[in-house]
């Protein structure tokens, strides 16, 4: 719950105030500083604060754009509580289209970050600092890494019931409990006592108005389980509701039988038996052209949409142990 006074990167926030602020704590090897907006929106009401962050990876565009178009929509001003959204923390990524930072480092691999570390580690060490401290909640934003889409999922840590709770609010099809990875953001929040959201849609370099429904329809429904903002209105016009919703508990990757052009024939989402065939790999000039079949039974929850694969890459990723999350 937000206390009477809120001070963020220098800037007094009052009650009913929005404030566009700047995280400029870098500079490119040109000189010129490096921005990251924090557009922040403070009710008169008090209630909890919740943080929505994208471009955490920087060519991963589609969280990007949910974040952007919370914004856009004006649906980040709450009647109750604060709203702090970061549509493109990685902004130098975002800059070149490439995951990491220009010192290759990855972001998601260095929180909490160290003041005098790398210019990645400093990032995350400010974001820790200066953001984190104000948050209750965190909705961050991701794609499927290169051509892997994803079907929109949410993620949450194994032992993480109160997330849980929230992923199933979200209301995604899947909900996968993962691991935390180490030196994550989201294992950073986690120890620091605050709830959080992986959401995961789509591929990197990529915009999809589906992924992109899924995403907004999702923060809206946990603004309103959370009492910051009413969207009955919103919800019913972005009609996002599935008829049966997994929690994932394992998984695995069916790889590539041959090396060549694969020709994908499943939907994210659909059931598979193990034997199915799941697409074709071919080469490029028309003498060749094997089935490939799924090794494992379940559900289809990320496509490698890349044309030309090799032999034993990842292809199609299948739920191995989804239960139904009763309704
Ligand atoms: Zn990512």
């Amino acid at each position: 719950m937000l206390s009477k006074k809120v001070k963020i990167l220098g800037q007094a926030i009052s009650p009913g105030e929005t404030h566009q602020l700047s995280l400029d704590i870098a500079k490119l090897h040109t000189g010129s500083t490096i921005e990251v907006p924090v557009i922040v929106s403070r009710s008169k009401e008090p209630g909890p604060t919740i943080l929505f962050i994208g471009g955490i990876h920087g060519n991963e565009i589609n969280g990007v754009e949910i974040v952007r178009k919370l914004i856009a929509e004006k649906y980040h001003i709450p009647n109750a509580g604060m709203v702090i959204c970061i549509p493109v923390v990685n902004v130098f990524g975002f800059l070149s289209q490439t995951r990491e930072f220009p010192d290759g480092r990855d972001l998601n691999r260095v929180f909490p970050g160290s003041i005098r570390g790398s210019l990645a580690s400093r990032f995350a060490y400010h974001i820790v600092k200066e953001i984190v401290p104000h948050i209750d909640y965190c909705i961050d934003f991701h794609t499927g890494g290169d051509s892997r889409f994803n079907a929109p999922q949410i993620r949450v840590g194994k032992n993480d019931t109160e997330s849980l709770e929230l992923a199933k609010t979200f209301g995604t099809r899947f909900v996968i409990k993962s691991a935390k990875r180490e030196k994550s953001f989201r294992a950073t929040l986690y120890n620091l006592n605050k709830k959080v959201l992986l959401f995961e849609g789509g591929k990197s370099l990529n915009i999809n108005n589906d992924v992109t429904k899924i995403g907004i329809a999702g923060a809206l429904k946990v603004m309103q389980q959370l009492g910051i903002r009413n969207f009955q209105k919103e919800l019913a016009l972005l009609k996002n509701t599935n008829d049966h919703s997994y929690l994932v508990k394992g998984s695995a990757w069916v790889r590539a039988k041959y090396s060549g052009l694969f020709h994908p024939t499943v939907q994210l989402g659909q059931y598979v038996k193990k034997g199915d065939d799941i697409g074709s790999l071919s080469d490029p000039f028309g003498f060749f052209e094997k089935k490939q079949k799924s090794t494992y039974a379940g559900y289809v929850i990320c496509i490698n949409q890349s044309p030309i694969v090799n032999q034993g890459d990842a292809i199609v990723h299948i739920t191995t142990d989804a239960v139904e999350i009763p309704t």
